[in-house]
């Protein structure tokens, strides 16, 4: 795996095994930047992005609700201090 700031090759310096996962501490061998890179087993991995999508979804849809809201209350408000009718 290369740095992600010089993108220079890097080396392991210490692994650990989490529950299902393996967290690897790298080292870059040119500029020693310091990271850490997880190993996740391919479907736990792929079902965490379907949730993601999911909860983003859901939360453009709420955003949108939202908005909706407060354009019709701005709408409303604004037939009311100017007694205007429907469409007007
Ligand atoms: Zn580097």
């Amino acid at each position: 795996m290369t740095c992600p700031v010089c993108d220079s090759e890097t080396h392991v310096y210490d692994s650990r095994t989490k529950l299902d996962s393996v967290y690897r501490r790298r080292k870059c061998l040119s500029c020693d930047y310091k990271f850490t890179t997880i190993e996740i087993d391919r479907d736990f991995y792929e079902n965490l992005i379907d949730l993601k999508d999911k909860f983003l979804c859901e939360l453009n849809s709420d955003f949108q609700r939202v908005v909706d809201d407060a354009m019709e209350r701005v709408r409303t408000g604004i037939k009311g201090v100017y007694g205007l009718q429907n469409g007007g």
